[in-house]
């Protein structure tokens, strides 16, 4: 494992790889990316080329003990910090302070990966921020979050920041088949779905029940288009259970019906730019009856359901209401 395992993110590895090389190391690290972009990973490798007892240059080797012992998470300056329930809490944040000040174990530096620290409490970001101010000698704090946003800005402001960036869908697909062995047309739609975060597409490549459950959703809507809405909301009771499965349904459904208005917009030429490219033949029919108009109504009715369920609105209701509404505006003509 090492930097060479990472695909995107080119100018983070180049610095980090540079940071390490020259031996100028900061106290504080935050990668701030979506879920599945590959921080831990990063987090896991810039680790291990820290403390790498290697001869190569190149920082990490793979293969010397600390390396080794670091990549499987078992190195003893190597310290791995976590939400325990809904959050981060102060007592876990005092515990680093505490293990922080006292000097490593082997000879290198400690190093501390907070994930998803953006659960840290208002009361742990506090304290934390205090260790920032005063970083113990050798101590290097890996903080990983969907958003350096969600953090004191005195927290950012003391730390390097790396902003992960989508992966280009042509580099991600040539790094999936060129570990695993999915078939084509599963790779083509996981990427296409995966809005260039990598460990989404392997999410979903891995996950069947995730292309079973797109079968399922295209199944909802073809029901509430063709005026069916009590199918409709029934099937999507067997489909919806939890905050999570409306989320993945309504993106699902964004999805869908932006396919629908490009492909009306492109009449054929523009198939690439499609992301449910596997339903073509659904995708071409749906936009056989649906107008611009209608399209336009659809669309604002979803993205208002997806804001309802972001404020916890009643999810059954929300979902319901949403199918019915969409039955109800293909019933108008025009
Ligand atoms: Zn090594």
């Amino acid at each position: 494992m090492g930097f060479n395992d990472i695909i995107g993110q080119r100018v983070i590895v180049e610095s980090l790889r540079n940071a390490v090389k020259s031996n100028m190391i900061s106290n504080g690290y935050i990668f701030s990316g979506p879920k599945g972009c590959g921080k831990k990973l990063m987090a896991f490798i810039f680790a291990m080329a820290l403390n790498c007892s290697g001869k190569a240059n190149d920082k990490p080797c793979g293969g010397c003990s600390s390396c080794i012992r670091t990549s499987s998470g078992n190195h003893p300056n190597l310290e791995l910090v976590k939400p325990i329930g809904q959050s981060i809490k102060i007592k876990q944040v005092r515990g680093i302070i505490s293990d922080s000040a006292r000097k490593p174990f082997e000879r290198g530096y400690k190093i501390i990966i907070i994930d998803n620290a953006d659960k840290m409490t208002i009361e742990a970001q506090d304290a934390f921020l205090k260790t920032l101010e005063e970083p113990p000698e050798n101590t290097v704090f890996l903080i990983l979050t969907e958003s350096h946003s969600l953090l004191l800005p005195t927290i950012v402001s003391r730390c390097q920041v790396y902003r992960f960036k989508p992966v280009d869908s042509l580099e991600m697909k040539a790094f999936i088949k060129s570990k695993y062995d999915y078939p084509e047309m599963d790779v083509e739609a996981a990427v296409r779905h995966s809005k260039g975060i990598v460990g989404r597409a392997l999410e979903l490549l891995r996950d069947k029940g995730s292309f079973k459950a797109r079968a399922l959703y295209i199944d909802i809507l073809e029901k509430a288009l063709t005026g069916n809405g009590n199918d409709a909301i029934l099937l999507a009771s067997e489909a919806i259970e939890d905050k999570e499965s409306a989320e993945s349904f309504l993106e699902f459904s964004l999805s869908w019906f932006r396919d629908i208005m490009v492909l009306g917009e492109s009449r054929g030429a523009c198939d690439n730019l499609i992301i449910n490219a596997d339903s073509l033949e659904v995708l071409s029919r749906h936009n056989s009856f649906l107008t611009e108009a209608k399209l336009n109504s659809i669309m604002e009715i979803i993205n208002k359901t997806y804001r309802y369920i972001k404020h916890n609105v009643g999810i059954k209701n929300s979902i319901d209401g949403m199918l019915f509404n969409i039955a109800e505006v293909n019933s108008y003509n025009g």
